[in-house]
């Protein structure tokens, strides 16, 4: 064991799911079935599961006890103002829409504010946002720091949005045609890195000047907190509820998905301030997810999620979540596993085409990744390269390739243990060393869109 300090858990278990562990060649059958594709591979032969942390986290003996207090009224239930109630404690907005996830509250939001022809810069838009600016007919444009798209260059904020080209692009395409400004913390697509206050109030200062709404993608905003505590000046002594209070005091609203950091397994929300553009919200939110004091949410679920608000900001909580993923990403780097740094807040992410340089391109390093993991061990992990984000140049046919070859490893919260961690880390380490028997696969089946969930392969 090396010198690291192991983050222990600030929680005991009290109800344990069983994990079986299927043997080499039931993996193997399961591979073949699956058209060695790990979304079509059913979670009961997958001994970890690091697909996501989206929806996957465990929640705490106090959450399931407001499952019980739940008022499933349909209007104006007391478990929606509960909700409210804790939504505005941490977020500060004077209003609160509730939806079934967080692209719903996307969908909605865009759908109340974006016309044909508009553009939304973003650090790095999530796939779901991209996909609901663009369904509108409008532009999602990232305009993330370029550091971002560097996996070698160590920064305490390389989340960050580029504050100079998002003015200049203010000054090109002209503020009317940029209806909002989001803002992504952590930064999912871009590792996972957080945005610092000093780029959130720069950025704010930027959208009061040209009188552009702006908004957060709030997803891991518990998360972005911790790193702001801990990694900038002037915010040690703060607690994270009074950071994450000054994070979206600089905003004018935020979509959220609360699969994420309000450790629950479904729902999200819209806060906002304007009051007009809360009802245009809560009619929209009518047609599709339900009353406003509900929003595709039943009551049980609302209380679980003000509950949750409440956990994801305790220090020890945060301290234990953001170094286990720390932690399983030194344990990898230490053995000379290539790894995107510095590590973020939700996953490790690591660089496929460095640990299978054998494998070109067009036969993707990532994806055969995940399969050789999963053979090797049942942990699942998710390829983000040239599967899921690969492009077909219009001319030649042919694919064009993400900067990044990547497969992440998605840690969800309070579910693993550290010896889990370990399991995961042998397990990658073990097949670094015979890597260059790992082999490329070409793709039999594929859907026009968002192919990663289908595509069927066969191995070279
Ligand atoms: C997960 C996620 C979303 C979408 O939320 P869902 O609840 O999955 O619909 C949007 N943005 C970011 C940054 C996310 O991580």
């Amino acid at each position: 064991m090396s010198g690291k300090k192991i983050p222990v858990e600030p929680f005991k278990i009290k109800v344990v799911e069983p994990l079986e562990k299927i043997s080499s060649e039931e993996r193997e059958e399961a591979l073949r079935e699956s058209g060695f594709n790990v979304f079509n591979i059913p979670s009961e032969k997958v001994f970890i599961d690091l697909l996501t942390d989206s929806g996957t986290s465990a929640m705490s003996d106090r959450q399931w006890g407001r499952l019980m207090v739940g008022d499933e009224s349909y209007a104006g239930a007391r478990s929606f103002f509960n909700f409210e109630h804790s939504v505005k404690q941490t977020f500060g907005f004077k209003n609160v829409v509730p939806t079934h996830q967080g692209r719903a509250a996307e969908r909605i939001l865009f759908e109340a504010i974006l016309k044909k022809g508009d553009m939304v810069p973003n650090n790095i838009h999530f796939d779901t946002t991209r996909a609901n600016v663009e369904v509108r007919g409008a532009h999602a444009i990232d305009l993330a720091i370029e550091e971002a798209y560097d996996p070698d260059i160590e920064l305490p904020f390389k989340g960050n949005m580029d504050v100079g080209k998002l003015e200049s692009f203010i000054n090109e395409k002209g503020s009317k045609r940029i209806p909002v400004i989001m803002m992504t913390i952590t930064n999912n697509s871009g590792g996972g890195q957080p945005v610092s206050m000093e780029n959130i109030r720069q950025v704010s200062q930027i959208c009061r000047r040209y009188k552009i709404p702006f908004f957060f993608d709030a997803c891991r905003f518990a998360e972005n907190a911790y790193f702001i505590k801990k990694r900038e000046p002037g915010y040690a002594d703060k607690s994270v509820l009074e950071i994450a209070r000054e994070m979206f005091s600089y905003a004018d609203g935020a979509t959220m998905s609360a699969k994420k950091d309000a450790l629950v397994n479904m729902g999200g929300f819209i806060a906002l301030n304007d009051d007009g553009l809360t009802e245009k919200i809560k009619n929209l939110l009518i047609i599709s997810e339900g009353f406003p004091t509900y929003g595709g949410l039943s009551g049980r679920d609302l209380e679980a999620l003000a509950q949750g608000l409440k956990e994801v900001i305790e220090e020890d909580y945060l301290e234990h979540r953001i170094s286990q993923v720390e932690y399983l990403g030194e344990l990898l780097d230490d053995a000379g596993v290539p790894i995107y740094k510095p590590v973020g807040s939700h996953a490790v992410y690591i660089m496929a085409d460095r640990f299978l340089p054998h494998i070109p391109r067009p036969q993707y390093p990532g994806w055969a990744l995940t399969v050789a993991l999963y053979r090797e061990s049942g942990v699942r992990a998710v390829e983000i390269g040239g599967v899921m984000f690969a492009k077909k140049d219009e001319i030649s046919g042919k694919d064009v390739f993400p900067k990044l070859e990547m497969v992440r490893l998605a840690v969800p919260r309070r579910v693993y243990t550290i010896s889990h961690i370990h399991y995961v880390a042998d397990a990658l380490v073990s097949l670094y060393k015979k890597r260059e028997k790992i082999r490329g696969l070409k793709i039999i089946y594929q859907s026009p869109h968002l192919r990663h969930f289908t595509a069927r392969f066969e191995e070279l």
